[in-house]
């Protein structure tokens, strides 16, 4: 996949282990050496610092979408050559999502949490029909890959439902899972509600 537009939702956290932020760092490298387009949400810390700064690294092109009160907190990293600011946390992840081929979820907390339950949600009902992978470094998504599973065990979900993302350890990983996404439309709609 060349050209193609990928939304990364990452934590903001200064504090998590240093594996996750070279992972996210990786990432960055990985998908601007690849010819992605990064969004991301702009922030100048954690994560999302260490994506851009990967992106950056190898020349890539990196876009930053953040909410109007974070620039006033100077949250915005000031690096980026584009910087969409938008007026709240909500057109933030529809802004991020809009027009992305993929989306890829690194490990974070209950912000990137809810970004990823988002997509995948979006995805269900048709209006998201891009890949989503999820970047499982040191098997830090494992109860969230259980509790998904549970759900679809327990019928609150498909088992069709389970093709909507991928999991994988290592960021070099994401390229091929991306190729790899199974074909998604609209016809999901035909079993987004279990009847
Ligand atoms: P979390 O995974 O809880 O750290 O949240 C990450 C998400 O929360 C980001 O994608 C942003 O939506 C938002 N966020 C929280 N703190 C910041 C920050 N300091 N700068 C930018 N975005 C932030």
């Amino acid at each position: 996949m060349e050209n193609q537009r990928v939304c990364v939702y990452c934590g903001s956290s200064r504090q998590c282990d240093a594996v996750y932020l070279k992972a996210a760092e990786q990432l960055g490298r990985v998908l601007a050496r690849n010819n992605f387009t990064v969004v991301y949400g702009g922030g100048a810390a954690g994560s999302m610092k260490s994506l851009a700064d990967g992106v950056i690294a190898e020349g890539g092109r990196v876009v930053g979408v953040i909410p109007e009160f974070m620039v006033k907190l100077e949250w915005v990293d000031p690096r980026l050559p584009e910087t969409i600011v938008v007026r709240d946390m909500h057109e933030r992840k529809r802004r991020m999502i809009e027009g992305a081929d993929a989306v890829i979820a690194l490990p974070g907390g209950c912000g990137t949490l809810e970004e990823l339950m988002e997509a995948i949600t979006w995805k269900r009902l048709g209006l998201y029909l891009g890949a989503i992978v999820i970047l499982n470094t040191q098997s830090f998504y494992q109860p969230l890959v259980r509790l998904l599973d549970r759900c679809i065990g327990e019928r609150f979900m498909d088992t069709r439902h389970a093709q909507m993302w991928s999991v994988v350890g290592e960021p070099e990983e994401v390229p091929q899972a991306l190729s790899a996404a199974a074909p998604w439309s609209e016809d999901c709609r035909s079993f987004a509600a279990l009847t």
